[in-house]
C-alpha cells in the first residue's frame, strides 16, 4: 500500500519532535567552530506576511546547511516589539498596547514555528518587555555620561498624523515614512544621540564590509556625505562681523561674484538693517516658513532678496553683494556660500535670474593662455587651471586648493575642512509605547540621570491613550511627579520616549545572552558569537537601521563591552516579494496569507518554492503555479523513496555503491556527486539558493528514469540506495519535515538535521571533457577539449580564437559557422 504524503501529519510530527528534543538549542561550544546566521526581527503587526516567509526561509536553509556542516549555529529570533501601529490598536479598538502587541506574538510564534524554522527559542528577545529596554535606558545613561547624548532645541519633523517626531531619515518624499502625511515644522527641546562624533568611522568601516551590496554602501556614503574643502570669512563692509563660508572648490573663489546667506542665519538681522528694512524682513519670515514646510520636498521654486551690503573676499579684496536666498539650508555647512555662477550650475542659474556678474576663473588645460574676459554662455563645472585668480592663475586645480588653504590659515581667515552631511539622531518620541528616556528634571538640579539601580522605568500600564496631541505620559500625573535621585526634593520625569531605532541598534548582542542581569549582554558571549555570520533583511533598511546598528556596536566597543567595530560583515539585502507587477500590500489588496498556504500545501512547499523562484537577492513574483509544481516535486520524491524502501530492509543493497552497476550507476553516482559539489557551492559561496534546488530536481529526475536499470543488479541497487538517501540529504535545509520523515523511513536513527551534509569526491564528480574538432571550409585545422554539451555560441568563440583557426582566417569574419554538439565547428570563411 502506497503510503501519500501526508504533510500535516508529518509537519507536525516533526515540530513536536524538534521542541521536545531542543533541537535548536546551542551553548558556546567551543569545539566548534561558530556560525552566526541572523534575519532582521519582524514588528509583530499580528500575522507573518510573505516577505518575512522569504526572509526566513532564506536564513533557515543557511542556518540549517551550516548545522550539517558540524559548525555550531547561532539563529535566533525575536520581536521589535515597541512602536506606534499598537498604540492606533489601543485607539481604534480599546485595546491595551501591551495586551495587543502580546497577542500578536502569540500568533506569529506559532505562525513561525508552523513554518518549520530552526529558531533557538531560549533565546527569544522582546523588547516591550521592560528586561529588554531596561537596556536601552541604561545604554542611554552611559551615553549621556559620556556626552553622545544630550538635549537641544531644534525645528523637527513632525508627523500630524502619528503625532510625533520623524528624523529626517524617517521623512520620505516629504512625507512620514510609516503613514505618507505630509511632514511639518516645529521647534523642541530633543534628545540626540552624537552619531556625527563616529561619521568617520562609519565610512572608514565601509573598507571592512566587502561582503555587502554595493548600492547599499553607496547609499550609507551619500546619507553620511563627508565633504572636503575650506572654511573662509569674509569680512561684512562697515561692520567687525564676518560670514563664514564653506566651499569644497576654493580654487574657484576668485570666481565668488556674490555670498548667498541662509535666511535663518544669525546675521539676518544685521544683514537687513537699514533702508528696505521692512520689505526684507517680511521676505524672511515668509521664506523661513516655507523652507522649513517643504525642506525634504526636494527641488523648490529658487528665490531670493539682494541685502544691499558687501562682503569682502579676502583673496582678491573685492567686494561682492551679499544675497538672501531659499537654498542655503542652516544646518549644512555654514549657512552661508560664496557663489561662483561660472562653476556651479545652481550659482549660475540664480545668477542669470537675478543678473549677477559671470566671471571665468577655472578653464579646461591648455586654454589658459587665452583671454577670458567676457562672461561664459555655460557653466564649466570640472577641473582645470585658474586663470583670473591672481597669483594662483595657472595653477591645476588640485595644487591651487592646497595652495590656497595653506595661504587663508597663514593669514587667518581661513582653514581647510571636513563637513558631514549627517546630522545627530534625534531619539526623542512623544508616544507611550516606547522605552522612557530615563531622565529627571529637577529644579534645583537641572537634567539628572535616573540611578542606574532604579532601572528600568516601566511603561506605566495605566496611561491613557487617546490620539490627542501630546504624549500620554505627560497626563499622567502619577508617572511624572518623581523625587529628584540628588537632593530628594519633588522633580519632573522626562515624558519622552525613545524612537524605537534604538530598540533594533543592539538586539544582535541580546541573543548573545538573553537572560544576562547585569549588562546588556554579556561580554564573553558576544564574544564567542559576534560577529554576526551572515545578516539578511530587506534593502529598505540600508540606512536608518543598518546605520544606527553600525553606530551602537561601536559606541559599545567604546564602553568595553565588545571588541568588534563593525556587527555584520556580511548582508545580504532581499529581494521584494511581489504580485501581479507589485509588492504585496494591502493597499494593492494582492496579499498572499502564508497560512493559507500553509493549510493548503504545507510548509515544505512553500519553503521549496519560495526558495526555487528567484535568487535571494531578486525580486520574488509570486505564482501559484510555480506553487504547485514545487508540491508535485516533493511528492515525487516522497513516491520514489517509498518504491524503493525495500533497498533499506536490513541486510538489502548493502554493495559497494561503484562496483558492478553498470553504466547506469556510472551516470547516477557521477551526477550525485556533481549534485552534492553544486548544492554546497550554490547555498554557501554563491548564495544562489534557487539554482541549489534545480539541481536537486535534476538529480531527482536522473534517479527516476534510471532507477528500473538499477533495481535489476546488487550493485545497481547499491548506488540507488545512495542516491535516495543523497536525495533526502541535500532536500533538509529546504524541505526539513519531508526530509526528516523519510530519513527516519529509511532506517537512520538520529536526527536528519543534525548528520553529516553528505560529502562529494571531487574525482567522481569531475566531467569528462569532450574533443571537438574544428574545419574550415570542410577541412580538419585543429580540435579542442571542452564540457560536455557546451552551447553553440560557447563552441564557436572557442573556435574562433584557437590560434591555428586564426591564422586561416587571417583576420576575415566568417560567413557562417556550424555546430554539432560534443563534436564539430563548421566554419564557413
Ligand atoms: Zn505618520
Ligand atoms: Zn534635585
Amino acid at each position: 500500500m502506497k503510503d501519500t504524503y501526508d504533510f500535516k501529519r508529518i509537519e507536525e510530527k516533526w515540530q513536536r519532535v524538534w521542541e521536545d528534543r531542543k533541537a535548536f538549542h546551542v551553548t558556546e561550544d567551543r569545539s566548534k567552530a561558530k556560525f552566526y546566521c541572523l534575519e532582521m526581527y519582524p514588528y509583530p503587526s499580528g500575522r507573518i506576511h510573505m516577505g518575512h516567509v522569504r526572509n526566513y526561509s532564506i536564513g533557515d536553509v543557511i542556518a540549517r546547511t551550516k548545522t550539517m556542516r558540524g559548525l555550531n549555529v547561532l539563529h535566533p529570533i525575536g520581536w521589535d516589539a515597541l512602536g506606534m501601529p499598537a498604540e492606533n490598536a489601543a485607539i481604534k479598538n480599546s485595546i491595551h498596547p501591551r495586551e495587543w502587541t502580546m497577542g500578536n506574538i502569540e500568533h506569529m510564534r506559532t505562525q513561525l514555528k508552523r513554518m518549520g524554522f530552526s529558531y533557538d527559542w531560549d533565546r527569544e528577545v522582546n523588547s516591550c518587555q521592560p528586561d529588554y529596554y531596561k537596556w536601552n535606558q541604561w545604554i542611554f545613561l552611559k551615553m549621556f555620561e559620556k556626552g553622545l547624548a544630550f538635549r537641544k532645541e531644534s525645528w523637527v519633523n513632525w508627523c500630524p498624523q502619528c503625532q510625533t517626531v520623524l528624523a529626517n531619515e524617517q521623512v520620505v518624499a516629504g512625507g512620514c515614512w510609516r503613514c505618507e502625511t505630509t511632514v511639518a515644522q516645529k521647534k523642541m527641546e530633543q534628545w540626540f544621540l552624537k552619531i556625527t562624533d563616529y561619521a568617520d568611522e562609519l565610512l572608514s568601516g565601509h573598507d571592512e564590509l566587502r561582503k555587502w551590496p554595493e548600492h547599499v554602501l553607496q547609499m550609507q556614503k551619500n546619507w553620511i556625505g563627508r565633504s572636503t574643502g575650506a572654511h573662509v570669512h569674509f569680512g561684512l563692509e562697515g561692520s567687525s562681523k564676518r560670514i563664514e563660508v564653506f566651499t569644497t572648490r576654493l580654487d574657484t573663489i576668485f570666481g565668488a561674484t556674490f555670498l548667498v546667506v541662509s535666511p535663518e542665519h544669525p546675521a539676518v538681522p544685521e544683514l537687513i538693517a537699514g533702508p528696505g528694512e521692512e520689505r526684507l524682513r517680511a521676505w524672511v519670515a515668509k521664506t523661513v516658513v516655507e523652507m522649513r514646510m517643504r525642506r525634504e520636498i526636494g527641488e523648490t521654486e529658487k528665490a531670493g532678496v539682494d541685502t544691499g551690503k558687501k562682503a569682502l573676499n579676502p583673496y582678491s579684496g573685492e567686494l561682492i553683494p551679499v544675497w538672501l536666498a531659499n537654498y542655503v539650508l542652516m544646518d549644512y555647512g555654514t549657512g552661508a556660500i560664496m557663489a561662483v555662477p561660472a562653476h556651479d550650475a545652481r550659482d549660475f542659474q540664480f545668477a542669470g535670474d537675478f543678473g549677477i556678474a559671470i566671471r571665468t576663473v577655472i578653464v579646461p588645460p591648455g586654454e589658459e593662455t587665452k583671454r577670458h574676459d567676457a562672461a561664459p554662455a555655460e557653466v564649466f563645472e570640472d577641473h582645470g587651471v585658474l586663470v583670473n585668480s591672481g597669483p594662483f592663475s595657472g595653477l591645476r586645480s588640485e595644487e591651487a586648493t592646497e595652495k590656497m588653504g595653506a595661504h587663508a590659515e597663514a593669514n587667518g581667515f581661513g582653514r581647510r575642512s571636513v563637513i558631514y552631511r549627517l546630522r545627530d539622531w534625534g531619539i526623542s518620541r512623544q508616544r507611550y509605547w516606547g522605552t522612557p528616556i530615563p531622565i529627571i528634571y529637577c529644579p534645583k538640579c537641572g537634567t539628572v540621570g535616573v540611578p542606574y539601580e532604579d532601572l528600568p522605568v516601566e511603561i506605566p500600564y495605566d496611561a491613557q491613550i487617546t490620539g490627542a496631541e501630546g504624549s500620554p505620559l505627560e497626563r499622567l500625573e502619577s508617572f511624572v511627579q518623581t523625587t529628584c535621585p540628588t537632593c530628594g526634593g519633588p522633580a519632573r520625569r522626562e515624558t519622552d520616549t525613545m524612537d524605537t531605532f534604538v530598540d533594533s541598534s543592539w538586539y544582535f548582542f541580546r541573543y548573545c545572552s538573553p537572560q544576562e542581569k547585569n549588562l546588556p549582554f554579556a561580554p564573553a558571549a558576544a564574544e564567542f558569537w559576534l560577529p554576526v555570520d551572515l545578516y539578511i533583511g530587506g534593502v529598505e533598511h540600508a540606512i536608518l537601521h543598518l546605520i544606527y546598528s553600525r553606530f551602537f556596536t561601536k559606541v559599545l566597543r567604546d564602553f568595553g563591552l565588545t571588541k568588534i567595530g563593525e556587527p555584520f560583515p556580511h548582508y545580504l539585502a532581499q529581494g521584494m516579494v511581489t504580485k501581479d507587477g507589485s509588492a504585496m500590500s494591502k493597499s494593492k489588496g494582492n496579499i498572499v496569507d502564508p497560512d493559507d498556504i500553509l493549510t493548503e500545501y504545507g510548509a515544505d512547499a512553500l519553503r521549496v518554492f519560495i526558495i526555487f523562484a528567484s535568487p535571494p537577492d531578486k525580486e520574488f513574483a509570486w505564482a501559484e503555479e510555480g506553487l504547485e509544481g514545487c508540491f508535485r516535486f516533493l511528492t515525487r520524491i516522497w513516491g520514489l523513496v517509498h518504491e524503493n524502501l525495500d533497498l533499506f530492509e536490513a541486510g538489502a543493497g548493502t554493495a559497494a555503491p561503484s562496483g558492478g552497476a553498470g553504466e547506469a550507476g556510472g551516470r547516477v553516482v557521477k551526477k550525485m556527486h556533481q549534485t552534492i559539489r553544486k548544492v554546497g557551492e550554490d547555498i554557501e559561496v554563491r548564495f544562489h539558493l534557487n539554482t541549489a534546488v534545480s539541481s536537486i530536481m535534476e538529480f531527482l529526475n536522473l534517479v527516476k528514469k534510471e532507477k528500473d536499470g538499477l533495481r535489476e543488479t546488487a550493485g545497481g541497487r547499491g548506488v540507488l540506495r545512495q542516491a535516495l538517501e543523497t536525495l533526502v540529504a541535500l532536500l533538509s535545509p529546504f524541505a526539513p519535515h519531508m526530509a526528516e520523515e523519510l530519513w527516519e523511513k529509511t532506517g537512520h536513527a538520529g536526527l536528519l538535521m543534525k548528520s553529516p551534509w553528505p560529502a562529494f569526491d571531487e574525482d567522481l564528480a569531475r566531467e569528462e571533457l569532450v574533443t571537438i574538432v574544428v574545419q574550415v571550409n570542410g577541412k580538419l585545422r585543429d580540435k579542442f577539449e571542452a564540457e560536455p554539451d557546451l552551447a553553440e555560441a560557447g563552441m564557436e568563440e572557442r573556435a574562433l580564437a584557437l590560434p591555428k583557426i586564426l591564422a586561416v582566417m587571417g583576420g576575415r569574419p566568417p560567413r557562417k559557422v556550424i555546430c554539432v554538439k560534443n563534436k564539430l565547428v563548421n566554419i564557413v570563411g
